[in-house]
């Protein structure tokens, strides 16, 4: 029997295949790529390519492509064969260092944001070195980053890598200060945890609006919901099984650590967490990981959806980004240290982050607004769309103690002073599970729940990243050349608690009082929907420390903001045209047949006997004539209200008619036909219930 060791990361050119299959002064050289950034000429490309091909070739692979991110949220890839002619009349397989160093995808037909001018159709992908080239089918993927030819970058992957490097540079600053000089580099890491929904096949293709939405935009309660909490951590059916044996094999032959899987608290709902990697590669994998469970649900005639809310009054899925700060040496910068000096510069980093999350709650919450995650957010399942962060009793009670000079409660009495005390151990089990809160410290990382099961998390990461390495610069700003370090720290740190303490949270963030709290009297900021808070991106504060550290210039932000709410734009217009569709030419003709069949009913009753009272069908058929009515008026408003779009000046005052007018029709559009489904004899109804879906799978 084959072992997971035989075959993990088989389809992965990673250091050990680089290491058998590159001679030495190459392998050295790419490592330093890899590892440094350093250059790479194009003698070494060719090696490596050659290399490349040789191993692809042999695991069956006749393709190459550059493997990319676009700002579609999904990855793309243009196949080009491996084959070139020979004299002979043959082929021979061919890949040199340009074509792996470098493509040029037509970029005419990605979205852009008006950054590329229409003449300007090309774009090229860079290969993304830091990233194991893989294969997938039969072909070799190469992770590449991909720019338009004026340098402007149209993908995820390209600020996200910025952003590390912002990281990386101001994070090595305040290691000096402390001291460390043989740290090389800093770098993030992520390891998100993936909610998605499984449900069979058969009951997807009977629903026009999860195969056009991803969502269920009509239904009405089931009888069971979740209710019962018999779901979370139950018993995994057989061919939930069979399928998450399946899609852990596969990941594994990618890499891809898939560490933990269980059922989630809605029915027919799962989770899967990787163990956590170098943030941009738990990009990639993460971006594989959505599309290969895509693709393994299908083969078990099952149909894994990834939306934020596929059915209303059911939790919706989310992701976790578990996200930490470690140096290559393998130091976690947020994890409170053996020595006192190690304390303090914990406690530096974590009141950076601290600081990073007030100082850009706007830009944490614009990272993960769509128009799915607009559901969720608020919605008591998930984190409200107020950002504030959980650090636990015991370091909270720490920052106290120094923000107030008084002695620290712990476990033993101690008067703080940075980099002289030693900090009590916070033990892991000690940070409290709080599950309520957006950003919450779990020992040695935070973890930000606010993420949408399909987001990419490069959104969430670049921003992290960048708003941390700002606190940090400003830190090491202030501290490099100070004459008593230990002093100047420990009174930075005394005032970004005090500065940004009304950004900890730790009491219940499901809580409306808490909201009333955060806004009215904490000056939180509380952006309910896309439409609220995309403006923002590009508010002075943000662009400044955004383009400040290289992350995006000023062109790729409007660009951004144009594609972010055009993505939002065109999901809510799909739903409303779905709806209209379904409700006119499903719904209304179920309800109308069934009524007809219910008057009817009356009618041959009567006929027998004239003195029936038929209360039943009057009752029915009333209701149901009544309902129809307002289906149909509600349909038509809900197309002309989509229609007068087209009056809209902008996207963003598009995207604010979207909010104020379609998405209530939308609402009363599916509360007359839910009403009706409740009514309707369940062989007229059109499609599969809740109930028929949400337990569909045996
Ligand atoms: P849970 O949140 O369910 O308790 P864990 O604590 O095991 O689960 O971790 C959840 C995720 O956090 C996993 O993907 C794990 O690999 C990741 N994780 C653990 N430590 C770190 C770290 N230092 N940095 C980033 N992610 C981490
Ligand atoms: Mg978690």
């Amino acid at each position: 029997m084959k072992t997971i060791s035989d075959y993990f990361g088989s389809l992965v050119f990673d250091d050990r295949v680089m290491k058998s299959s590159l001679p030495t002064d190459v392998y050295e050289t790419l490592k330093k790529t890899i590892d440094v950034g350093e250059q790479l000429d194009i003698s070494v490309a060719n090696a490596v390519a050659d290399a490349m091909k040789d191993w692809a070739v042999s695991k069956g692979a006749t393709h190459f492509t550059h493997w990319f991110q676009p700002l579609t949220g999904i990855t793309a890839e243009k196949h080009d064969s491996f084959i070139s002619p020979s004299p002979d009349g043959g082929v021979i397989m061919e890949f040199s260092g340009k074509e792996l160093i470098k493509g040029e995808p037509d970029a005419s037909s990605f979205p852009s944001g008006n950054l590329r001018a229409t003449f300007e159709a090309r774009g090229y992908t860079a290969w993304d070195p830091t990233s194991y080239a893989f294969i997938k089918g039969k072909t070799l993927c190469i992770p590449t980053a991909f720019c338009s030819y004026g340098g402007e970058a149209l993908d995820k992957k390209t600020p996200l890598l910025r952003s590390m490097e912002a990281l990386n540079k101001q994070a090595l600053r305040i290691l000096r200060l402390f001291g460390n000089e043989s740290a090389k580099y800093v770098r993030s890491s992520v390891g998100p945890e993936q909610e998605y929904f499984l449900i069979t096949k058969e009951m997807y293709d009977k629903r026009p609006d999860l195969q056009f939405t991803g969502r269920t935009l009509f239904g009405a309660k089931p009888p069971k919901g979740q209710e019962m909490d018999d779901h979370y951590f139950g018993v995994i059916k057989p061919r939930v099984a069979a399928f998450m044996e399946e899609l852990n094999e596969e990941l594994w032959k990618l890499g891809i650590l898939a560490k933990t899987e269980h059922n989630e608290v809605a029915p027919a709902q799962h989770e899967l967490a990787p163990i956590y990697t170098t943030t941009n590669i738990a990009t990639d994998h993460n971006q594989l990981t959505m599309e290969i469970m895509q693709k393994v649900a299908n083969k078990h005639g099952l149909v894994c959806l990834l939306h934020e809310k596929p059915f209303a009054g059911v939790n919706g899925s989310g992701k976790h980004n578990n996200w930490s700060i470690a140096t290559d040496t393998g130091q976690n910068l947020l994890s409170p240290g053996e020595t006192p000096y190690e304390n303090a510069q914990f406690l530096l980093f974590l009141c950076a982050v601290i600081k990073a999350v007030d100082d850009y709650q706007d830009l944490l919450r614009i990272s993960v607004a769509t128009a799915g995650n607009d559901h969720r957010l608020g919605a008591n399942e998930a984190p409200p769309a107020v950002v504030s962060m959980f650090l636990g009793d015991e370091l909270n009670a720490v920052l106290e103690a120094i923000e107030n000079d008084t002695p620290y409660e712990g476990t033993k009495k101690t008067q703080m002073k940075l980099g002289v005390d030693v900090l009590p151990k916070f033990n892991r089990d000690n940070t409290d599970r709080n599950r309520t809160s957006p950003f919450a410290f779990t020992g040695n990382k935070f973890e930000f729940r606010m993420l949408g099961s399909s987001n990419s998390i490069a959104c969430t990461n670049i921003m992290l990243n960048a708003a941390v390495a700002e606190s940090l610069k400003i830190y090491a700003d202030r501290l490099e050349g100070v004459e008593d370090f230990s002093t100047s720290l420990h009174e930075m740190i005394k005032k970004t608690i005090k500065d940004h303490k009304h950004i900890i949270f730790n009491g219940n963030g499901y809580d409306d009082n808490w909201i009333k709290e955060a806004t009215e009297k904490r000056g939180l900021l509380n952006y309910r929907t896309t439409p609220d808070c995309m403006p923002h991106l590009l508010d002075k504060k943000n662009v400044d420390m955004l383009t400040g550290h290289g992350v995006f210039s000023i062109p790729e932000l409007r660009s951004r903001y144009e594609i972010m709410l055009e993505n939002y734009c065109k999901a809510v217009v799909i739903e409303a045209n779905t709806m209209v569709s379904m409700a006119k030419t499903q719904i209304a003709p179920a309800v109308e047949s069934y009524s007809v069949h219910v008057a009817k009913a009356a009618n041959t009753k009567r006929a027998m006997d004239a003195s029936i009272p038929c209360e039943y069908e009057c009752k029915i058929v009333k209701k149901l004539s009544a309902l129809l009515d307002r289906i149909s008026i509600k349909a038509d408003e809900l197309e002309d209200a989509v229609l007068s779009l087209d009056e809209a000046e902008d996207i963003g005052s598009e995207s604010v008619m979207i909010r104020d007018n379609i998405l209530g029709l939308m609402g009363e559009l599916r509360l007359a036909c839910d009403e009706a489904e409740t009514i309707t004899a369940k062989k007229y109804w059109p499609f599969p219930t809740y109930g028929d879906i949400l337990f569909s799978v045996k």
